[in-house]
């Protein structure tokens, strides 16, 4: 049997992302580009704003022409036409005229400004606002205000987002700006999740003596489609070497690219997962210097990476949060991987016996200045300090003592909103 080895949280997971890929690349109907991460930059094939068009509903005109306008003493334009958004104007402005135009309306030739018709003397609030023959232009303008240059935003040719980048709303806005119908981005991972242990039964069933509910393979099933991933559930293998094989040969037919356990990975007479690793040869069996979560297994089964968590509820959340969570993000090939970190100061105390412990906590806001505060009971098993927990407070290797008042790191699990 392999030798458990002892290893930090930053080596453990340094030998996780090196054992996991990038996925490949997949083309997506736009839409369906949200949240996931672009596999080539985007060149812009047309420039933004296509063409020069006006900022505000106004009047376009010269801004030579309107040189020293004021509300007491304006200068008049001929009103030579209307553009509205949409159309394209069939006139050209010439000394002494002007065009009333509508916001994003092309600019017509000759005109090089545009003044708002708040500062002219239309009736601007009327409903029905029929074309006058000549407009009182009430201020002056200079050439381009008011005025979208083509381009301003983004050039033809330019590399508008690069690959790795993390496609959010704003980012489908302008790749439809764009053109872009569809979009190559990276292959969302399929992870198969497996529970494992005698002592589990179904979340429907009635409890019976000696067992209890798998909430493993819900938590993890649920952090998967968090991440964007695609769980593929493997239920609950027995404690059998047997029943552990035929469960990951079910992922292997599904195509998984990642599989996690949970549990029967560390010492106990019945780690069958442990077996069926250690046969298969390909799997590292780790204690890591954290709390909660010691053992972790990592390698590969029949080529494709497993990842084996601990199975003590909290332990196995803390672990996929730390491990798990990076492994999935990289193989979406998104390019931070870890949860935002935040300093703050800690409103309680912390003991902790020396290893890197994820301490349950809430991190709120007060006057500028975040603060945090643990969640109760901190023992493994212990789900509900996890539920009331928006954030991990990391303690660092060989620190005991963490005193009230004093700095922390926050691993925020949720923004902090909450304010009590
Ligand atoms: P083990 O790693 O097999 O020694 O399990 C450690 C603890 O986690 C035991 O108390 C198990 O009953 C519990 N456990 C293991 N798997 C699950 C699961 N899927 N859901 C809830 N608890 C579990
Ligand atoms: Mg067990």
């Amino acid at each position: 049997m392999t030798q458990a080895e002892y290893l930090t949280v930053q080596e453990a997971l340094t030998a996780v992302l090196n054992g996991v890929p990038v996925l490949a690349a997949e083309t997506v109907a736009l839409p369906e580009a949200l949240g996931r991460v672009l596999a080539e930059p985007v060149t812009a094939r047309d420039s933004l704003p296509p063409f020069a068009n006006s900022s505000m509903d106004g009047y376009a005109l010269r801004a030579a022409d309107v040189v020293g306008a004021t509300a007491v003493n304006p200068v008049t334009l001929r009103v030579i036409g209307d553009v509205a958004a949409g159309a394209m104007p069939d006139v050209t402005i010439t000394a002494g005229t002007a065009v009333r135009i509508m916001t994003g309306a092309p600019l017509p030739n000759g005109a090089d400004a545009v003044v708002p018709v708040e500062d002219t003397d239309e009736v601007w609030r009327k409903r029905e606002r029929p074309l006058p023959e000549s407009v009182q232009i009430s201020r002056v303008v200079s050439p381009g205000d008011y005025v979208r240059r083509p381009g301003e935003d983004i050039e033809a040719g330019q590399m508008v987002m690069e690959a790795g980048h993390l496609i959010r709303p704003q980012g489908i806005g302008v790749l439809a700006s764009l053109g872009v119908a569809q979009v190559a981005v990276i292959r969302r991972p399929r992870v198969g999740i497996l529970a494992t242990g005698d002592e589990l039964i179904g979340v429907e069933e009635p409890l019976r003596p000696g067992k209890i509910r798998n909430s493993n393979g819900y938590t993890q099933t649920a952090q998967v489609t968090a991440l964007g991933a695609i769980p593929v559930p493997l239920g609950v293998a027995r404690d059998s070497e047997a029943d552990v094989r035929a469960k990951l040969q079910a992922g292997l037919d599904a195509g998984v690219d990642l599989f996690i356990s949970s549990a029967g990975v560390s010492v106990g007479a019945y780690d069958v997962v442990k077996a069926v690793l250690d046969e298969s040869g390909d799997v590292n069996f780790w204690r890591v210097r954290m709390r909660p979560g010691k053992p972790l297994a990592f390698g590969t089964y029949q080529s494709v990476p497993f990842l084996g968590l601990p199975g003590n509820p909290v332990s196995a959340m803390v672990s996929f949060e730390r491990f798990a969570r990076a492994a999935i993000r990289k193989m979406a090939g998104h390019i931070r991987l870890e949860r935002p970190q935040l300093p703050v100061t800690l409103q309680d105390e912390i003991r902790s016996d020396g290893r890197e412990s994820y301490v349950r906590a809430v991190v709120w806001r007060k006057d500028g200045r975040y603060l945090a505060t643990t969640t109760g009971d901190q023992g493994s098993h212990i789900m509900t300090s996890l539920v009331k927990a928006n954030a991990l407070l990391i303690v660092p290797e060989n620190v005991t003592l963490v005193e009230p008042g004093a700095e922390i790191i926050a691993w925020m699990l949720d923004w902090p909103e909450i304010v009590f």
